[in-house]
């Protein structure tokens, strides 16, 4: 694999595989035994070039996870080679593309960063412990309050979002969580209207007690532990975004006036209450009037999550949704890291700052 990322224009490359297996065995005094033996392997290629002005630039694969399977069986050659050969000709192109506009525009988000978008401004702004205030001193609070759920316009009617733990063969399928209670399939967003968290037992209680009202009725089976001798906390599931109705990436492209392709993660800076966000993806193609016109290098946007999501105006249909995997989610003091997926479609907003 590494010879196919040997290529000109390649200043660095990397192929590189990372493992996790996981033994769980959980008794409670309730009568649960539950033994579970989970196997991920999280592949990725990488290449880094560096332009004429001395800018690196980077573009990445890590294969979706729409499989039946989540083992070593998931690295298939011949998806690896076309795709080793795709990530050095875009990251050529972004070498020599011309800059980012900065401007107001529609952007086209693909999954390769509609995932971390999702993860970002609403798996972690929807964990219950940070609404709460318990990741205040490390990895930060949230924007939303108990009086929120029921009623909080958190997008337009376009996004339903869901904490769906049934996912095949994600690594945010777990069959029970670290509390013994079993995988669910829950929604956090409903037709734009906020509607649920990422919950565990402790924190369900604890939130009823104060808003005194019961807001939660049970735990939505996310929390989870690193190792035994950590603490379970509320952890992302499968956050994913439900397909929508506005055709496959060619509809949504032909659909939009003036906007910008994105994809690939390359930076990201959130609030610590996940209010505003800052990404830089690793490739833009500009949109006019119904075509992409050219590719584009150092493409950022930003925004404020509830204006953003309410912007939203387009969601691909099921060929435009894939699942993503983040293997390396942080929470917890001591930290904890945590492996989730995101099931997530093309999405387009409206009039989104582009370019700085
Ligand atoms: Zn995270």
């Amino acid at each position: 694999m590494d010879a196919l990322l040997e290529k000109p224009g390649v200043a660095q490359r990397a192929a590189a595989l990372a493992f996790v297996r996981k033994q769980i065995v959980f008794l409670d005094s309730e009568g649960s035994e539950i033994e579970k033996n989970i196997i991920e392997v999280f592949p990725e290629l990488q290449v880094i070039g560096v332009d004429a002005n001395g800018v690196a630039h980077e573009r990445k694969f890590k294969p979706a996870r729409q499989g039946d399977t989540r083992g070593w069986e998931t690295i298939d050659e011949a998806l690896f080679t076309c795709e080793a050969e795709r990530i050095v000709r875009e990251l050529n192109q972004v070498l020599v593309a011309d800059e980012c506009p900065k401007e107001d525009r529609s952007v086209i988000l693909l999954p390769g960063i509609m995932f971390l978008q999702t993860h970002e401004t609403i798996g972690h702004a929807l964990e219950l412990d940070r609404i709460l205030g318990y990741e205040l001193a490390f990895a930060g609070g949230s924007f939303v309050t108990l009086n929120d759920f029921g009623s909080l316009r958190y997008g337009s009617e376009k996004l339903t979002a869901r904490a769906n733990a049934t996912v095949p063969n994600s690594p945010g399928s777990f069959g029970y969580d670290d509390d013994g209670v079993p995988a669910q399939d829950n929604l956090l967003i409903d037709k734009g209207i906020l509607v649920g968290a990422i919950t565990g037992r402790q924190m369900v209680e604890e939130a009823n007690a104060t808003a005194r009202r019961q807001i939660f009725h049970g735990s939505s089976g996310a929390n989870r532990a690193t190792t035994f001798y950590r603490v379970p906390i509320e952890r992302m599931t499968n956050i994913n975004i439900d397909p929508g109705t506005d055709g496959n990436l060619e509809d949504i492209i032909k659909n939009t006036e003036k906007g910008i392709v994105l994809d690939g993660d390359k930076s990201w800076s959130i609030g610590s209450n996940r209010e505003q966000f800052h990404f830089a993806t690793e490739i833009g193609w500009l949109v006019e009037d119904g075509e992409i016109t050219k590719v584009v290098k150092n493409a950022t946007y930003k925004g404020e999550t509830l204006k953003f999501y309410n912007s939203l105006s387009a969601v691909g249909d099921e060929s435009t949704w894939e699942v993503k995997y983040v293997d390396n989610c942080g929470k917890g003091q001591p930290n904890q890291i945590m492996q989730l997926g995101h099931g997530v479609p093309v999405c387009r907003f409206d009039n989104v700052r582009i370019g700085e």
